[in-house]
């Protein structure tokens, strides 16, 4: 008689990271699967990931927070554009509330996972600063974000060593960084440029913000009133259903619009700019980008506080290019010169595909590159396997809530029927033929092409992007939709 699978089974569910992702995968497990055993590895010593990795000043959401918040958790926040502290608390407090935290151990990294479909079981190889450990579990569910968390993307500047002030990385926020009476110049244009320089300009004696080309800025208040008057009349539970759809739809909407009507949406973005910068303001130089809306990530600027600060003089902005660090700045190619005392480099991420780990199935290792998504959240040819990763054009946890739910409906599934194992069998729909990101252009996702797992042309191997398509295809769709193939411990397809 065959040894049981059950034998060498540590946890039914793995679920690598504790960030926002995880904590929310490991909530939706125990609500809805509370006959599988779960636990979360994660590498830091915290959870949180991202909102407690970055410390910068001003760190905050730019989306919502009534769709950036858990289905299953209302935010109830004053504001919805929230600040990172007050993110890190909501995570904090969920995985509290929803029973998660005593599932966490700290200080695992997962360096590699081996499939073997004869005992149905992933072994997952980690490393702990006191050596390493081996967990086996049925189904491995990473939640490992994106990027790197050793280090962000640094363009080469030629002459860097020469400059005597400080250079600091947005994501590795020095404890005893002090820009007060300083002059400091913020490297880039994409969303952590746009939230540190207003923050900074309440120390610095200025602060300029250098982008080498712009992007578009959408003004928003950073309080809803119409959301908190809902909540304060129907409650938190009610209002943050309504308050979650009447944004994610309004978002949809945008985005629609951008792609179908880019000259409109292009006036209406850069005129919003120019009613909070004045006629005798060069917005077309500053704030006009040459590609079309959405093909990068719209900015937000909440309550308009950069424009403010640009208003006040506190704040310039200077679109060029750097020609080489001088002891005391920056040279630029127009041949202007800024004086600096610290660089601010928010310059990007690295990205980095399923957590670095290295991926064995039945002995052949997976090159992540090679790898199709199916659903937009398990791969083609790979049993029991699942990652969560969030939309680029919408909140992260909209997608992470519906690829979670997912999960549990396959764990349900596979356990009332007996099986052990499922697996999207690759098919001629699932060429890996176009990047995951769909139509953005984004300098860091174009640095990542080749490492990063891809998209096919139909369905279901296409990442929708879209909040509705992926409510139907992840939350109603039928599991046994004969690509996915399901098998039980006597007889493995
Ligand atoms: C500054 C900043 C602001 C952002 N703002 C928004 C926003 O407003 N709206 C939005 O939708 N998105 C935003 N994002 C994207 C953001 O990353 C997601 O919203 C979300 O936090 C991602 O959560 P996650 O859990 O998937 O990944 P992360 O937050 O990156 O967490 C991943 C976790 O996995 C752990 N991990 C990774 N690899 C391993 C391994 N091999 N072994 C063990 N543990 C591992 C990491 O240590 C980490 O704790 C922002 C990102 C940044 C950097």
């Amino acid at each position: 008689m065959d040894a049981d699978p059950n034998d060498a089974l540590d946890v039914d569910v793995l679920i690598v990271g504790a960030g926002l992702s995880g904590i929310g995968a490991a909530s939706h497990i125990r609500r809805r699967c509370p006959q599988h055993s779960v636990a979360i590895v994660e590498a830091r010593d915290r959870l949180g990931g991202t909102w407690d990795l970055f410390r910068y000043p001003g760190v905050r959401s730019d989306s919502d927070m009534h769709t950036l918040s858990y289905a299953f958790r209302p935010w109830t926040g004053e504001r919805s554009i929230a600040s990172g502290p007050e993110i890190l608390q909501y995570l904090q407090d969920t995985a509290r509330e929803e029973g998660v935290a005593p599932l966490i151990r700290y200080g695992h990294a997962v360096r590699e996972a081996r499939w073997t479909s004869e005992d149905a079981l992933w072994t997952v190889g980690i490393e702990r600063s006191d050596g390493s450990l081996q967990l086996r579990c049925r189904f491995l569910l990473l939640c490992t974000g994106y990027y790197d968390y050793q280090g962000g993307y640094t363009p080469e500047f030629a002459g860097l060593d020469a400059f005597a002030g400080r250079v600091v990385h947005p994501q590795h926020w020095p404890d005893d960084f002090d820009a007060i009476g300083k002059q400091v110049v913020v490297i880039g244009s994409g969303a952590t440029a746009v939230t540190l320089v207003p923050a900074l300009a309440t120390q610095a004696s200025h602060v300029t913000l250098l982008q080498r080309s712009p992007t578009y800025m959408a003004v928003r208040p950073s309080v809803d009133a119409s959301a908190n008057w809902l909540r304060r009349r129907l409650g938190p539970r009610l209002s943050h259903g309504l308050n979650r759809w009447r944004n994610l739809l309004f978002t949809m909407y945008v985005y629609r619009t951008c792609m179908r009507k880019p000259q409109r949406a292009k006036a209406f973005l850069v005129g919003m700019v120019r009613q909070q910068l004045g006629p005798g303001y060069d917005v077309t130089r500053h704030f006009t980008p040459r590609y079309k809306p959405w093909e990068q990530r719209l900015c937000l600027v909440p309550d308009g506080d950069l424009f403010r600060r640009i208003r006040e003089g506190r704040v310039s902005m200077v679109t060029d290019e750097i020609d080489h660090f001088t002891r005391n700045g920056i040279d630029l190619k127009s041949g202007a010169h800024l004086s600096a005392d610290i660089v601010i480099t928010a310059t990007g991420l690295k990205l980095k595909p399923l957590g670095a780990l290295r991926l064995v199935v039945d002995g052949r290792a997976i090159d992540p590159s090679q790898l199709v998504y199916y659903k937009g959240v398990m791969f083609g040819g790979v049993p029991n396997l699942a990652t969560v990763v969030g939309y680029v054009n919408a909140s992260w946890t909209l997608k992470a809530d519906l690829a979670s739910v997912f999960v549990c409906r396959l764990l349900n599934h596979m356990r009332s029927r007996g099986y052990v194992q499922c697996t999207p069998r690759v098919d001629e729909h699932a060429d890996a033929a176009q990047p995951s990101w769909g139509a953005l252009s984004s300098g860091y996702l174009q640095r990542a092409h080749a490492q990063l797992p891809k998209q096919g042309r139909d369905k279901p191997w296409q990442l929708n992007q879209n909040y509705l398509a992926d409510w139907v295809q992840l939350r109603w769709a039928k599991l046994a939709d004969g690509v996915m193939q399901f098998s039980s411990s006597q007889a493995r397809v």
